[in-house]
């Protein structure tokens, strides 16, 4: 006959000891420290016990006596050979409750696995909707502070006196003067860069790299990289895109942290390191195309030059890389948006027309160049164009010289800054 491991408790001693236990038609036999009792099996009472409800509790009313087990088989023993009704019968409910008992088990941590992941799964999925609660709750004096603090902390010395700065200015202030109402003053700065992009920072600065303007053919093209980066500022993207990398915490002590912003805003500023290398979504991409189309219409810019701003920087693999070429001509997002621009500008134009509202075509920015102190047209005659080429070139070295190590990097930098625009 098989015997089963137990744990016998004397009456009023919290120190159990191990047992063996037998079960015949009528007894339970326990060996203890070789020595053998035999009690009547319609002395005990049986019950489950136990954190998880898995051991079985078998006392025996006289003694008090208390064994306890956690072999099923046991029970399954009492239940055939209990030969005692009430045993039996006790013996077969706990077997059934056994039986079930992983089930109950797996459903117990299921329920506890399902809220435990399942919280965070509802945050998650409705993470947007508290970015834009937290976004709706900073004022943009706030996101004025941070792109300040951004310009403040940056090594880069940024360009605002250089003709190269002028050009930019002038025309982003032509754009920004047919927004709609908003909080922001629009601030362009020229950071000195042999990089093709552009970005935009919380409150209205909007920084654009020197090669993206010497690159320009026209004003147009320049007002299509303003006007877009415009259009993130107006939508807050970086300030959302900033928000989603500070995660939820964050997030949740901006809406719901009281209301001092500026100080909880501190914790986004480290966030602002990787400004110039954002990604945004294509929905935020698209709608600030549709920012830049508006405002070069209303300013007298084409807003199709933007298309050949794209298309020449794809064609001119020698310059831009491999990687650059081919992430432009295989790219979904590229044939697209740029369909999409193009599709959105005729819509636009024809719609500015019955209104009035198209601006006739703006004049070419002027610019006093300080050095020469001559006034000269950025819509370039053939010499200031050479003038132009010999400062890209000179600016291209420079930048090989300091870069020769990452090329590679560079490249890839490359790639994905230009995408960022
Ligand atoms: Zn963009």
């Amino acid at each position: 006959m098989k015997k089963y491991k137990a744990r016998k408790y004397l009456p009023n001693s919290g120190d159990p000891h191990g047992v063996l236990l037998q079960v015949d038609p009528q007894n339970l036999t326990i060996y203890d420290d070789g020595e053998q009792e035999i009690l009547n099996l319609a002395d005990f009472d049986l019950e489950l016990s136990g954190i998880e409800g898995d051991r079985i509790r078998m006392s025996h009313r006289p003694t008090g006596t208390v064994f306890l087990t956690s072999d099923p088989n046991l029970v399954k023993e009492l239940e055939k050979n209990g030969g005692i009704h009430t045993v039996e019968q006790r013996a077969t409910y706990i077997h059934k409750k056994l039986r079930i008992l992983p089930y109950k088990r797996v459903a117990y941590i299921g329920t506890i696995c399902g809220v435990v992941l399942g919280i965070p799964l509802i945050f998650y999925l409705t993470f947007d909707v508290w970015v834009n609660m937290a976004v709706n709750n900073i004022p943009a004096s706030v996101e004025e502070s941070i792109g300040k603090a951004y310009i403040a902390d940056s090594k880069t010395k940024y360009d605002k006196k250089s003709a190269l700065w002028k050009r930019v200015d002038t025309i982003g202030q032509r754009l920004v003067k047919h927004l709609d109402k908003n909080p922001y003053k629009f601030h362009f700065l020229i950071e000195n860069k042999n990089e093709l992009n552009a970005y935009a920072l919380p409150g209205g600065t909007i920084c654009v790299l020197s090669k993206i303007v010497k690159e320009a053919k026209s004003d147009d093209e320049i007002a299509g990289v303003l006007g877009h980066e415009i259009g993130h500022v107006k939508n807050r993207d970086t300030l959302r895109h900033m928000l989603h990398s500070g995660g939820l915490g964050l997030v949740l002590s901006l809406i719901f942290g009281g209301e001092d912003k500026n100080q909880q805003i501190q914790q986004i500023i480290p966030l602002l390191t990787a400004l110039e290398s954002l990604n945004y979504s294509r929905a935020q991409e698209s709608s600030a195309d549709e920012t830049a189309i508006l405002l070069t219409l209303k300013s007298g810019y084409d807003p199709e030059a933007l298309i050949e701003l794209f298309k020449r920087f794809a064609k001119d693999e020698p310059k831009y890389g491999k990687a650059v070429y081919s992430i432009m001509s295989d790219h979904p997002m590229s044939d697209s948006r740029i369909e999409m621009i193009r599709h959105d500008s005729e819509i636009m134009r024809k719609k500015l027309k019955d209104e009035g509202l198209l601006a006739p075509k703006a004049e070419p920015v002027k610019i006093t160049d300080t050095a020469s102190n001559t006034t000269k047209s950025k819509d370039l005659g053939d010499k200031d164009k050479d003038k132009d080429e010999d400062d890209k070139d000179k600016d291209d070295e420079d930048s090989n010289k300091d870069d020769d190590d990452s090329k590679k990097e560079n490249l890839h930098r490359h790639r994905i800054l230009f995408w960022e625009f």
